[in-house]
């Protein structure tokens, strides 16, 4: 046996590949899309092949003629029925897959009940025409080689025991028949056996195939976030803002959804770098930023470091009441972080930002890039007036490259 097992192995054959029992339902789905097609036609053809016989029954037992066509169209009937019964209703793949076999059995046992009642001199060669059966038997089966060999076995039974039945007194018939029909049943079982073995090693590459598109996916997403965070800060970054900044342009002008821009920059931040040193200036960047995205409505408003100490906040909303309801929540966010900043110029003592804002639907604004340079003018007043306060575009004026006075 282990000569055998070592021979397998050698030629990357496996002999039994087992399903778990966790693996059964999602195993049994793999069928369902691959195999039922198949199964349900295999199964109907084989029904209407196994009536077709009735031709030859008319041509080789003459005498039972009329009784085949009887008893082929009841078990043909029966046949369809079942098919209905399991692939339209229960759906279970074991029954889809066993089907056949069975119906092959009870076509098996009906046959030699019309060869034994006719007295047809035809009867001992139509004998060799029950070798159909086992290759029936094993045509369609995908599931369970165990299933195919307990059937494969229950239908040889059925026809050498027939054949015995029919030759009591005289074994030479039964030696000849027999030496003729183990070959076939073994090919046979060997093809089920290969089908079998197949379908479950393909469905184990399918298996790892949706693994590995699984992983690849969310590779995918990470190396994504990566390439569209900050590191420092962990919001989007300037790639992330340029991009989305378009997608929204795009948006409003497609579908007429307006947005807003909003740009941030540390006040003095220079100074506060130079005294502090520059990792406490990266650390008071990631409070900076997360204090900002904590009052942020995730999904509606979503935050970039624009570069340096400067963010930028697109906000999904084209309402003025809105924009400075939101500028004033980020100032006030910002001083709550308390950060001590005694270099300041202006005297003041904690950190504080200043902020540029427009509305995208400002007229005048040719372009993306024109919402920009509007929100950087209007920082830039921020600034001019004292720092620590927002600077809104006015809704009522047209931008011009110009218009805005600094
Ligand atoms: P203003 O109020 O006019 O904005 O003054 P400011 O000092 O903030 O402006 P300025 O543009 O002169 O200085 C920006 C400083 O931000 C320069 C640099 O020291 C600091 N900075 C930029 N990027 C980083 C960073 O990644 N980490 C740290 N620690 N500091 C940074
Ligand atoms: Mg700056
Ligand atoms: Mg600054």
């Amino acid at each position: 046996m282990s000569v055998v097992a070592n021979l397998l192995a050698a030629m990357r054959i496996r002999w039994r590949v087992r399903i778990p029992a966790a693996l059964w339902p999602e195993f049994e789905h793999y069928i369902q899309r691959q195999h039922r097609p198949f199964l349900l036609l295999t199964n109907i053809v084989a029904a209407f092949a196994f009536f077709s016989y009735v031709l030859a029954d008319a041509l080789l037992i003459p005498d039972m003629a009329s009784a085949s066509l009887l008893v082929r169209s009841v078990l043909l009937l029966i046949a369809l029925f079942n098919i209905w019964l399991v692939f339209g209703r229960s759906r279970n793949v074991l029954l889809m897959d066993q089907l056949m076999p069975v119906h092959d059995l009870i076509a098996t046992l009906a046959w030699f009940e019309l060869l034994k009642r006719s007295h047809s001199p035809d009867v001992p060669t139509f004998l060799y025409a029950s070798l159909i059966f086992i290759v029936f038997a094993n045509l369609g089966v995908r599931v369970s080689f165990k299933g195919a060999v307990v059937s494969s076995l229950a239908i040889s039974l059925a026809i050498i025991s027939n054949v015995a039945l029919m030759n009591p007194h005289n074994s030479k018939p039964l030696l000849v028949f027999s030496l003729v029909y183990l070959p076939v049943l073994l090919f046979c079982l060997f093809m089920s056996w290969n089908t079998t073995t197949s379908v479950r090693l393909a469905f184990y590459a399918a298996q790892e195939q949706r693994r590995r598109k699984h992983e690849l996916s969310l590779l995918n997403q990470r190396l994504h976030t990566l390439a569209s965070t900050d590191a420092l800060t962990r919001v989007g970054n300037r790639r992330a803002f340029d991009v989305q900044l378009e997608e929204f342009w795009l948006q409003m002008r497609q579908h007429g959804r307006p947005f807003a821009l909003l740009l941030v920059d540390i006040d003095y931040f220079k100074p506060y770098n130079d005294h502090y040193g520059h990792q406490a200036g990266d650390h008071i960047l990631a409070d900076v930023a997360s204090a900002m995205v904590s009052c942020l409505r995730s999904g509606q408003a979503r935050a970039f470091r624009y570069g340096g100490e400067e963010f930028a906040i697109l906000l999904q909303s084209g309402s003025q009441e809105e924009l400075q309801h939101i500028a004033q929540r980020l100032l006030q966010q910002v001083a709550a972080l308390e950060v001590t900043h005694q270099y300041r110029p202006d005297g003041m003592q904690h950190l504080t930002i200043s902020l540029g804002a427009a509305l995208s639907s400002i007229a005048g604004l040719q372009q993306a890039s024109d919402l920009l340079a509007c929100c950087d003018r209007m920082l830039y007043r921020a600034k001019q007036l004292g720092r620590n306060q927002a600077q809104l575009a006015d809704t009522s004026v047209a931008w011009q490259a110009e218009s805005i006075p600094v």
